[in-house]
């Protein structure tokens, strides 16, 4: 994985996060909360891309305690934060989410995590996939897939349409598309 520090995350996030965790980035900026699902999808995420633990409780505890407060955050939320670090409880280094795996949870009403190309409904997604900057006639082409449920395909073109590249491997992992877009980019 390639590392990144705090300074940086909002401008990788625009240009390097797949639709996945860019959704999730979008919605703790915008409410300074997520539910449990999104927490651990995007955390794990951003552990995945080389945010290391004291950034990564910096980076929650910015938005949360705008919503919850300082001392809600620290009471009820780094525990959770320092468990995905596999620094309390068993210890398990907990690792990122693939793309099968995000594709198949089953997100919740309030909940943000998931996969938006299965998740989203047909308007949403569109008005989401524009937001990013791919263009209408690539935007058809990510329509068909997804309605062949083809999801990881569908993130594939959205992939190549905003990187102007061919990815051969297709997308499988969220930090996948990450890395991938940082060795084009950078
Ligand atoms: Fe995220 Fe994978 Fe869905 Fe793309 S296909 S949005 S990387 S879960």
């Amino acid at each position: 994985y390639a590392e990144i520090s705090l300074k940086d995350i909002d401008q990788v996030a625009k240009s390097s996060f797949p639709l996945c965790m860019r959704h999730l980035f979008d919605k703790l900026k915008e409410d300074h909360h997520l539910k449990h699902g999104g927490r651990m999808q995007l955390g794990l995420f951003l552990k995945g891309v080389g945010l290391n633990l004291d950034d990564a409780l910096a980076f929650w505890r910015a938005e949360f305690s705008k919503k919850v407060g300082l001392e809600k955050f620290e009471k009820e939320y780094s525990y959770n934060i320092r468990h995905n670090y596999g620094k309390e409880g068993k210890r398990t280094d907990y690792t990122p989410y693939s793309c099968s795996k995000v594709i198949s949870s089953t997100p919740g009403a309030g909940d943000h995590h998931g996969c938006p190309y299965r998740h989203f409904s047909e308007e949403n997604l569109r008005a989401a996939l524009s937001r990013m900057g791919v263009n209408s006639r690539a935007m058809e082409d990510v329509m068909d897939k997804v309605r062949n449920r083809h999801y990881q395909l569908a993130c594939t073109l959205t992939f190549e349409a905003l990187h102007g590249v061919q990815c051969d491997a297709g997308i499988n992992h969220p930090n996948q598309y990450f890395s991938d877009s940082q060795k084009i980019l950078q």
